[in-house]
Protein backbone atom coordinates (compact mmCIF):
# COMPACT_ATOMS: atom_id res chain seq x y z
CA UNK A 1 0.00 0.00 0.00
CA UNK A 2 0.90 3.59 -0.50
CA UNK A 3 0.41 5.28 2.47
CA UNK A 4 0.51 8.75 4.34
CA UNK A 5 1.37 9.63 7.88
CA UNK A 6 0.56 12.92 8.96
CA UNK A 7 3.14 13.98 11.93
CA UNK A 8 6.95 13.32 12.98
CA UNK A 9 6.44 12.32 16.41
CA UNK A 10 7.21 9.10 17.92
CA UNK A 11 3.53 8.32 17.19
CA UNK A 12 3.93 8.45 13.55
CA UNK A 13 7.69 7.49 13.39
CA UNK A 14 7.30 3.83 15.70
CA UNK A 15 3.91 3.32 12.89
CA UNK A 16 6.27 4.34 9.83
CA UNK A 17 8.58 1.62 11.45
CA UNK A 18 6.04 -1.40 11.26
CA UNK A 19 4.41 -0.41 8.13
CA UNK A 20 7.22 0.06 6.08
CA UNK A 21 9.38 -3.16 7.29
CA UNK A 22 6.07 -4.77 6.60
CA UNK A 23 7.11 -4.02 3.01
CA UNK A 24 4.64 -0.84 2.58
CA UNK A 25 5.83 2.68 0.96
CA UNK A 26 5.39 5.23 3.14
CA UNK A 27 5.45 9.03 3.01
CA UNK A 28 5.45 11.44 6.43
CA UNK A 29 4.12 14.82 6.50
CA UNK A 30 5.04 17.21 9.12
CA UNK A 31 4.41 20.72 9.77
CA UNK A 32 7.67 21.11 11.27
CA UNK A 33 11.08 21.36 10.11
CA UNK A 34 11.78 18.23 12.22
CA UNK A 35 11.08 15.54 13.65
CA UNK A 36 10.15 14.27 17.33
CA UNK A 37 6.82 16.08 17.72
CA UNK A 38 6.12 17.50 21.24
CA UNK A 39 9.61 15.51 22.62
CA UNK A 40 12.08 17.49 20.01
CA UNK A 41 14.37 19.64 21.63
CA UNK A 42 17.29 22.45 20.80
CA UNK A 43 20.40 23.50 20.93
CA UNK A 44 22.88 25.76 20.99
CA UNK A 45 26.04 25.72 18.70
CA UNK A 46 28.60 24.97 21.82
CA UNK A 47 26.10 22.48 24.23
CA UNK A 48 26.88 18.71 23.31
CA UNK A 49 23.17 17.64 23.80
CA UNK A 50 19.62 18.88 22.91
CA UNK A 51 17.80 20.35 25.46
CA UNK A 52 13.74 19.08 25.07
CA UNK A 53 11.34 22.21 24.58
CA UNK A 54 8.98 20.72 27.65
CA UNK A 55 11.20 18.37 30.06
CA UNK A 56 10.86 14.90 29.12
CA UNK A 57 12.33 11.39 30.44
CA UNK A 58 11.62 7.80 30.47
CA UNK A 59 10.39 5.05 33.12
CA UNK A 60 12.24 1.97 33.42
CA UNK A 61 8.34 0.36 32.80
CA UNK A 62 8.57 2.16 30.07
CA UNK A 63 8.34 -1.01 27.51
CA UNK A 64 6.75 -0.13 24.34
CA UNK A 65 9.56 3.01 23.90
CA UNK A 66 12.19 0.64 25.54
CA UNK A 67 11.15 -2.44 23.34
CA UNK A 68 11.36 -0.01 20.23
CA UNK A 69 15.05 1.09 21.36
CA UNK A 70 16.18 -2.15 21.67
CA UNK A 71 14.68 -3.14 18.13
CA UNK A 72 16.29 -0.47 16.50
CA UNK A 73 19.74 -1.38 18.24
CA UNK A 74 20.04 1.82 20.31
CA UNK A 75 19.52 0.45 23.62
CA UNK A 76 23.00 1.29 24.60
CA UNK A 77 22.05 4.82 24.03
CA UNK A 78 20.16 4.90 26.90
CA UNK A 79 20.79 6.08 30.36
CA UNK A 80 18.81 5.68 33.55
CA UNK A 81 20.12 8.09 36.47
CA UNK A 82 18.09 8.46 39.57
CA UNK A 83 17.49 12.11 40.30
CA UNK A 84 16.30 13.77 43.26
CA UNK A 85 11.98 14.84 43.52
CA UNK A 86 10.92 17.05 45.87
CA UNK A 87 7.99 18.24 47.48
CA UNK A 88 7.60 21.27 49.45
CA UNK A 89 6.49 21.21 53.47
CA UNK A 90 5.89 24.34 55.59
CA UNK A 91 9.13 25.86 53.68
CA UNK A 92 11.76 23.09 53.92
CA UNK A 93 11.45 20.64 50.84
CA UNK A 94 11.95 16.62 51.33
CA UNK A 95 12.33 13.75 48.91
CA UNK A 96 9.55 12.11 47.19
CA UNK A 97 10.72 10.08 44.88
CA UNK A 98 10.49 6.12 46.34
CA UNK A 99 7.54 5.07 48.65
CA UNK A 100 10.25 4.98 51.42
CA UNK A 101 10.92 8.19 50.72
CA UNK A 102 6.71 9.19 50.95
CA UNK A 103 6.59 7.58 54.27
CA UNK A 104 9.40 9.72 55.40
CA UNK A 105 7.38 13.07 54.32
CA UNK A 106 6.41 14.98 57.42
CA UNK A 107 3.54 16.41 56.17
CA UNK A 108 0.82 13.51 56.51
CA UNK A 109 2.26 13.34 60.39
CA UNK A 110 3.16 9.90 61.65
CA UNK A 111 -0.15 8.78 62.44
CA UNK A 112 -3.63 7.10 60.72
CA UNK A 113 -3.13 9.68 57.80
CA UNK A 114 0.30 8.26 56.95
CA UNK A 115 -1.21 4.56 57.37
CA UNK A 116 -3.84 4.96 54.52
CA UNK A 117 -1.62 6.82 52.53
CA UNK A 118 0.64 3.76 52.30
CA UNK A 119 -2.24 1.26 52.03
CA UNK A 120 -4.34 3.32 49.04
CA UNK A 121 -0.58 3.40 47.35
CA UNK A 122 -0.06 -0.27 47.33
CA UNK A 123 -3.96 -1.16 46.34
CA UNK A 124 -3.05 1.13 43.37
CA UNK A 125 0.13 -0.25 42.46
CA UNK A 126 -1.30 -3.87 42.45
CA UNK A 127 -5.32 -3.49 41.35
CA UNK A 128 -5.46 -3.85 37.54
CA UNK A 129 -9.06 -3.13 37.74
CA UNK A 130 -8.54 0.78 36.02
CA UNK A 131 -12.53 0.33 34.82
CA UNK A 132 -14.05 0.38 38.06
CA UNK A 133 -11.55 3.35 38.80
CA UNK A 134 -12.97 5.54 36.14
CA UNK A 135 -16.32 5.78 37.30
CA UNK A 136 -15.55 8.19 40.18
CA UNK A 137 -13.36 11.35 40.16
CA UNK A 138 -10.13 11.53 42.01
CA UNK A 139 -11.50 14.02 44.85
CA UNK A 140 -14.24 11.53 45.75
CA UNK A 141 -12.34 8.15 45.67
CA UNK A 142 -9.31 9.73 47.73
CA UNK A 143 -11.17 11.44 50.09
CA UNK A 144 -13.05 8.36 50.92
CA UNK A 145 -10.01 5.96 50.93
CA UNK A 146 -7.21 7.94 51.82
CA UNK A 147 -9.20 10.42 54.16
CA UNK A 148 -9.19 14.11 53.82
CA UNK A 149 -6.03 15.56 54.87
CA UNK A 150 -4.77 13.14 52.60
CA UNK A 151 -6.50 14.32 49.74
CA UNK A 152 -5.57 17.85 50.60
CA UNK A 153 -2.44 17.51 51.48
CA UNK A 154 -0.89 14.70 48.72
CA UNK A 155 -3.56 14.50 46.05
CA UNK A 156 -5.59 17.89 45.44
CA UNK A 157 -1.90 20.08 44.44
CA UNK A 158 -1.00 17.34 41.72
CA UNK A 159 -4.93 17.45 39.86
CA UNK A 160 -5.12 21.38 40.31
CA UNK A 161 -1.51 21.72 39.23
CA UNK A 162 -2.28 19.56 36.49
CA UNK A 163 -5.61 19.89 35.26
CA UNK A 164 -6.58 23.71 36.50
CA UNK A 165 -9.57 24.85 39.26
CA UNK A 166 -12.27 23.87 36.21
CA UNK A 167 -10.97 19.96 35.47
CA UNK A 168 -9.29 19.55 39.32
CA UNK A 169 -12.44 17.21 40.65
CA UNK A 170 -13.68 16.33 37.24
CA UNK A 171 -10.49 14.50 36.86
CA UNK A 172 -11.48 10.36 36.75
CA UNK A 173 -9.68 7.99 39.37
CA UNK A 174 -8.60 5.19 36.79
CA UNK A 175 -5.54 9.04 35.48
CA UNK A 176 -4.49 8.65 39.03
CA UNK A 177 -4.04 4.93 39.12
CA UNK A 178 -2.24 5.07 35.81
CA UNK A 179 -0.12 7.53 36.86
CA UNK A 180 0.87 5.64 39.95
CA UNK A 181 1.29 1.93 38.41
CA UNK A 182 3.35 3.37 35.73
CA UNK A 183 6.11 5.42 37.71
CA UNK A 184 9.50 4.56 38.68
CA UNK A 185 12.49 6.59 40.59
CA UNK A 186 15.11 5.91 38.25
CA UNK A 187 14.57 7.97 35.14
CA UNK A 188 15.32 8.07 31.54
CA UNK A 189 16.90 9.62 28.90
CA UNK A 190 18.98 9.02 25.35
CA UNK A 191 22.57 10.25 24.73
CA UNK A 192 22.38 13.49 23.28
CA UNK A 193 19.23 13.89 24.31
CA UNK A 194 15.41 13.03 22.85
CA UNK A 195 16.40 15.31 19.91
CA UNK A 196 18.96 12.93 18.97
CA UNK A 197 17.07 9.74 19.47
CA UNK A 198 14.44 11.15 17.23
CA UNK A 199 16.74 12.07 14.76
CA UNK A 200 18.57 8.64 14.79
CA UNK A 201 15.06 7.01 14.33
CA UNK A 202 14.59 9.23 11.70
CA UNK A 203 17.94 8.38 9.87
CA UNK A 204 16.76 4.43 10.25
CA UNK A 205 13.87 4.79 8.33
CA UNK A 206 15.04 6.74 5.71
CA UNK A 207 17.33 4.27 5.24
CA UNK A 208 14.46 1.73 5.14
CA UNK A 209 13.05 4.39 2.56
CA UNK A 210 10.22 6.16 4.42
CA UNK A 211 10.09 9.57 2.62
CA UNK A 212 9.51 12.66 5.09
CA UNK A 213 8.27 15.68 3.83
CA UNK A 214 9.30 18.05 6.53
CA UNK A 215 7.74 21.88 6.10
CA UNK A 216 4.99 20.45 4.76
CA UNK A 217 1.70 21.18 6.91
CA UNK A 218 -1.02 19.16 5.74
CA UNK A 219 -4.09 21.21 4.95
CA UNK A 220 -6.57 18.71 4.29
CA UNK A 221 -7.48 14.86 3.73
CA UNK A 222 -10.09 14.08 0.75
CA UNK A 223 -11.73 10.53 -0.88
CA UNK A 224 -11.89 10.03 -4.08
CA UNK A 225 -14.14 8.68 -6.07
CA UNK A 226 -12.48 5.11 -6.06
CA UNK A 227 -12.20 5.20 -2.19
CA UNK A 228 -8.34 6.45 -2.08
CA UNK A 229 -7.60 9.36 0.39
CA UNK A 230 -5.91 12.69 -1.70
CA UNK A 231 -3.97 14.58 1.06
CA UNK A 232 -3.15 18.44 0.26
CA UNK A 233 0.19 19.74 1.76
CA UNK A 234 2.40 22.84 0.83
CA UNK A 235 3.83 22.35 -2.55
CA UNK A 236 2.43 18.60 -3.02
CA UNK A 237 -0.97 19.65 -2.99
CA UNK A 238 -3.05 16.54 -4.09
CA UNK A 239 -0.91 13.41 -3.78
CA UNK A 240 -3.60 10.03 -3.26
CA UNK A 241 -2.56 7.49 -1.24
CA UNK A 242 -4.16 3.95 0.03
CA UNK A 243 -4.35 5.15 3.24
CA UNK A 244 -3.79 7.82 5.74
CA UNK A 245 -2.78 7.56 9.43
CA UNK A 246 -3.02 10.99 11.63
CA UNK A 247 -1.65 11.69 14.42
CA UNK A 248 -2.19 15.33 15.44
CA UNK A 249 -4.72 16.80 17.90
CA UNK A 250 -8.49 15.74 17.52
CA UNK A 251 -9.15 19.42 16.88
CA UNK A 252 -6.44 19.29 13.91
CA UNK A 253 -8.07 15.88 12.84
CA UNK A 254 -11.30 17.43 12.27
CA UNK A 255 -10.75 20.37 10.73
CA UNK A 256 -8.46 18.25 8.57
CA UNK A 257 -11.27 15.78 7.36
CA UNK A 258 -14.70 17.42 7.38
CA UNK A 259 -15.87 14.44 5.65
CA UNK A 260 -15.84 12.62 8.81
CA UNK A 261 -19.70 11.85 9.88
CA UNK A 262 -20.97 14.10 12.06
CA UNK A 263 -21.22 11.68 15.48
CA UNK A 264 -17.50 10.98 15.18
CA UNK A 265 -16.23 14.35 14.36
CA UNK A 266 -18.44 15.88 17.81
CA UNK A 267 -16.71 13.30 19.32
CA UNK A 268 -13.19 14.67 18.28
CA UNK A 269 -14.35 18.36 18.95
CA UNK A 270 -15.89 16.76 22.47
CA UNK A 271 -12.75 16.12 23.84
CA UNK A 272 -10.99 18.08 26.56
CA UNK A 273 -7.29 19.08 26.87
CA UNK A 274 -4.80 21.46 28.63
CA UNK A 275 -1.89 23.33 26.68
CA UNK A 276 1.43 23.71 28.52
CA UNK A 277 4.11 26.50 28.87
CA UNK A 278 7.70 26.10 29.51
CA UNK A 279 10.41 28.66 30.29
CA UNK A 280 13.93 27.29 29.87
CA UNK A 281 16.42 29.16 31.00
CA UNK A 282 20.43 28.50 31.04
CA UNK A 283 22.26 30.04 33.87
CA UNK A 284 26.10 30.67 35.01
CA UNK A 285 25.34 28.42 38.25
CA UNK A 286 23.64 25.46 39.81
CA UNK A 287 20.13 26.75 41.12
CA UNK A 288 19.89 23.87 43.90
CA UNK A 289 22.74 23.50 45.25
CA UNK A 290 21.47 20.32 47.15
CA UNK A 291 21.52 18.70 43.37
CA UNK A 292 17.58 18.64 43.62
CA UNK A 293 16.18 17.48 39.92
CA UNK A 294 12.34 18.14 40.28
CA UNK A 295 10.27 20.84 42.57
CA UNK A 296 6.69 19.75 42.65
CA UNK A 297 5.38 23.49 43.56
CA UNK A 298 1.82 23.71 45.10
CA UNK A 299 -0.25 26.16 43.43
CA UNK A 300 -1.59 27.16 47.24
CA UNK A 301 2.10 28.13 48.05
CA UNK A 302 1.84 31.02 45.18
CA UNK A 303 4.22 29.79 42.80
CA UNK A 304 3.16 30.87 39.60
CA UNK A 305 4.11 27.47 37.61
CA UNK A 306 3.80 24.15 38.59
CA UNK A 307 7.27 22.85 38.06
CA UNK A 308 10.85 23.56 38.36
CA UNK A 309 13.04 21.25 36.72
CA UNK A 310 16.62 21.68 36.92
CA UNK A 311 17.65 19.26 34.33
CA UNK A 312 21.60 19.85 35.25
CA UNK A 313 20.67 18.16 38.53
CA UNK A 314 19.94 14.89 35.73
CA UNK A 315 22.31 14.74 33.19
CA UNK A 316 25.69 16.79 33.70
CA UNK A 317 26.50 20.27 32.75
CA UNK A 318 29.56 19.59 31.18
CA UNK A 319 26.86 18.40 27.65
CA UNK A 320 25.41 21.77 27.72
CA UNK A 321 29.04 24.06 27.87
CA UNK A 322 29.28 23.84 31.24
CA UNK A 323 25.92 25.62 31.66
CA UNK A 324 23.02 25.14 34.12
CA UNK A 325 19.74 24.59 32.13
CA UNK A 326 16.45 25.14 34.32
CA UNK A 327 12.71 24.85 32.77
CA UNK A 328 9.58 26.47 34.73
CA UNK A 329 6.71 24.63 33.74
CA UNK A 330 3.00 24.80 33.76
CA UNK A 331 -0.39 22.81 32.41
CA UNK A 332 -3.33 25.78 31.58
CA UNK A 333 -6.03 25.89 29.39
CA UNK A 334 -5.32 27.25 25.77
CA UNK A 335 -6.54 30.85 26.22
CA UNK A 336 -4.58 31.71 29.46
CA UNK A 337 -2.98 35.04 29.80
CA UNK A 338 0.58 32.71 29.63
CA UNK A 339 -0.02 32.27 25.66
CA UNK A 340 -0.28 35.47 25.11
CA UNK A 341 2.46 36.56 27.27
CA UNK A 342 6.23 37.46 25.88
CA UNK A 343 9.55 35.86 27.43
CA UNK A 344 10.21 38.62 28.99
CA UNK A 345 6.87 39.28 30.71
CA UNK A 346 6.61 35.68 32.31
CA UNK A 347 10.40 35.64 32.84
CA UNK A 348 9.31 38.60 35.03
CA UNK A 349 7.32 37.49 36.85
CA UNK A 350 8.66 33.81 37.76
CA UNK A 351 12.28 35.35 38.87
CA UNK A 352 10.37 35.77 42.50
CA UNK A 353 9.57 32.18 42.19
CA UNK A 354 13.24 31.20 41.29
CA UNK A 355 14.79 32.96 43.92
CA UNK A 356 12.38 30.82 46.71
CA UNK A 357 14.45 28.03 45.54
CA UNK A 358 17.44 29.49 46.35
CA UNK A 359 18.06 32.59 47.75
CA UNK A 360 21.65 33.60 46.10
CA UNK A 361 20.05 33.38 42.74
CA UNK A 362 20.72 36.43 40.96
CA UNK A 363 18.92 37.81 37.87
CA UNK A 364 22.47 37.91 35.83
CA UNK A 365 22.92 34.53 36.66
CA UNK A 366 20.33 34.07 33.46
CA UNK A 367 22.73 34.16 30.39
CA UNK A 368 19.63 32.99 27.56
CA UNK A 369 15.89 31.96 28.16
CA UNK A 370 13.64 30.05 25.64
CA UNK A 371 9.85 30.23 25.81
CA UNK A 372 8.07 26.63 24.29
CA UNK A 373 4.09 26.47 24.16
CA UNK A 374 1.54 23.85 23.28
CA UNK A 375 -2.23 24.21 23.21
CA UNK A 376 -2.60 20.35 23.10
CA UNK A 377 -0.10 18.63 25.82
CA UNK A 378 -2.20 17.05 28.16
CA UNK A 379 -5.82 15.13 27.62
CA UNK A 380 -8.32 15.92 30.44
CA UNK A 381 -10.18 12.46 31.65
CA UNK A 382 -13.62 12.83 32.92
CA UNK A 383 -15.27 10.49 34.45
CA UNK A 384 -16.21 7.47 32.06
CA UNK A 385 -13.75 8.33 29.96
CA UNK A 386 -13.21 4.96 27.96
CA UNK A 387 -16.87 5.95 26.12
CA UNK A 388 -15.58 9.27 24.27
CA UNK A 389 -12.51 7.61 23.18
CA UNK A 390 -12.44 7.84 19.38
CA UNK A 391 -11.79 4.55 17.38
CA UNK A 392 -8.26 4.58 15.55
CA UNK A 393 -10.08 3.23 12.44
CA UNK A 394 -12.11 6.48 11.71
CA UNK A 395 -15.33 5.92 9.81
CA UNK A 396 -13.97 7.12 6.25
CA UNK A 397 -12.21 4.01 4.40
CA UNK A 398 -9.04 4.24 4.85
CA UNK A 399 -8.44 7.00 7.19
CA UNK A 400 -6.87 6.14 10.57
CA UNK A 401 -6.08 8.34 14.15
CA UNK A 402 -3.75 8.16 16.51
CA UNK A 403 -3.05 10.41 19.20
CA UNK A 404 -2.62 11.20 22.56
CA UNK A 405 -6.24 11.16 23.86
CA UNK A 406 -6.46 7.94 22.92
CA UNK A 407 -4.42 5.93 25.04
CA UNK A 408 -6.28 6.47 27.65
CA UNK A 409 -6.22 4.14 30.56
CA UNK A 410 -2.73 5.65 30.59
CA UNK A 411 -1.63 9.36 30.57
CA UNK A 412 0.05 10.71 27.97
CA UNK A 413 3.83 10.06 26.62
CA UNK A 414 6.28 8.72 24.32
CA UNK A 415 5.62 4.96 25.64
CA UNK A 416 2.19 5.16 24.45
CA UNK A 417 2.71 7.17 21.57
CA UNK A 418 4.75 4.44 20.29
CA UNK A 419 2.15 1.38 21.58
CA UNK A 420 -1.01 3.26 19.61
CA UNK A 421 1.69 3.64 16.55
CA UNK A 422 2.44 0.25 16.57
CA UNK A 423 -1.33 -0.76 17.35
CA UNK A 424 -2.73 1.49 14.04
CA UNK A 425 -0.24 0.20 11.80
CA UNK A 426 -1.40 -3.88 13.19
CA UNK A 427 -5.19 -2.64 12.44
CA UNK A 428 -3.78 -0.54 8.83
CA UNK A 429 -2.29 -3.96 7.28
CA UNK A 430 -5.63 -5.97 9.04
CA UNK A 431 -3.80 -7.70 11.65
CA UNK A 432 -6.12 -6.76 14.82
C1 LIG B 1 5.12 19.49 29.14
C2 LIG B 1 5.17 18.08 28.62
C3 LIG B 1 5.94 17.14 29.30
C4 LIG B 1 5.99 15.83 28.85
N1 LIG B 1 6.76 14.94 29.53
C5 LIG B 1 6.92 13.69 29.04
C6 LIG B 1 7.85 12.81 29.63
O1 LIG B 1 8.53 13.13 30.60
N2 LIG B 1 7.98 11.56 29.09
C7 LIG B 1 7.28 11.17 28.00
O2 LIG B 1 7.46 10.04 27.53
N3 LIG B 1 6.37 11.97 27.43
C8 LIG B 1 6.17 13.23 27.92
N4 LIG B 1 5.29 14.08 27.32
C9 LIG B 1 4.35 13.56 26.33
C10 LIG B 1 4.95 13.28 24.98
O3 LIG B 1 5.64 14.39 24.48
C11 LIG B 1 3.84 12.91 24.02
O4 LIG B 1 2.99 11.93 24.59
C12 LIG B 1 4.36 12.35 22.70
O5 LIG B 1 5.43 13.11 22.22
C13 LIG B 1 3.21 12.32 21.70
O6 LIG B 1 3.66 11.81 20.48
P1 LIG B 1 2.70 11.81 19.23
O7 LIG B 1 3.47 11.28 18.10
O8 LIG B 1 1.42 11.14 19.61
O9 LIG B 1 2.28 13.33 19.01
P2 LIG B 1 3.18 14.62 18.73
O10 LIG B 1 4.51 14.47 19.34
O11 LIG B 1 2.32 15.77 19.12
O12 LIG B 1 3.36 14.58 17.15
C14 LIG B 1 2.42 15.08 16.25
C15 LIG B 1 3.16 15.75 15.12
O13 LIG B 1 2.20 16.20 14.16
C16 LIG B 1 2.66 17.41 13.60
N5 LIG B 1 1.52 18.09 13.00
C17 LIG B 1 0.46 18.67 13.62
N6 LIG B 1 -0.40 19.15 12.71
C18 LIG B 1 0.11 18.86 11.47
C19 LIG B 1 -0.33 19.09 10.13
N7 LIG B 1 -1.48 19.71 9.85
N8 LIG B 1 0.45 18.65 9.12
C20 LIG B 1 1.62 17.98 9.36
N9 LIG B 1 2.08 17.76 10.60
C21 LIG B 1 1.33 18.17 11.65
C22 LIG B 1 3.24 18.12 14.81
O14 LIG B 1 4.15 19.15 14.40
C23 LIG B 1 3.95 16.98 15.54
O15 LIG B 1 5.28 16.85 15.12
C24 LIG B 1 5.23 15.42 27.73
C25 LIG B 1 4.48 16.37 27.03
C26 LIG B 1 4.45 17.68 27.47
C27 LIG B 1 3.65 18.67 26.69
Amino acid sequence: MKIAIIGAGFGGMAAANDLTRAGHEVTIFEGADHVGGLAAGFKEPHWDWSVEKFYHHWFQSDRHMLGLIAELGLSDKVLFPRPLTVLLHEGKWYPFDSILNALRYPGLGWGINKIRFGLVGLYLKLTNNWKRLEAVTVETWMRKWAGEKVYREMWEPLVVGKFGERYANQVNMAWMWARLKARTSRLGTYQGGFQAFADDFAEILTGMGVRFRLNMPVSGIVTTPDEQLTVKAGQYDQITFDQVLVTTSPHMLAGLAPALPEGYLKGLLELKSMGAVVLTMSLRQQLSTEGYYWFNLPKRAGFPFLALVEHTNYVSPAHFGGEHIVYAGDYLEPGHEYFSLTKEQLLARFLPAIQRINPDFREDWVIKTWLHRANYAQPVPLVNHSRNIPSIQTPVKGLYFASMSQVYPWDRGTNFAVEIGRRAARLMMGEE
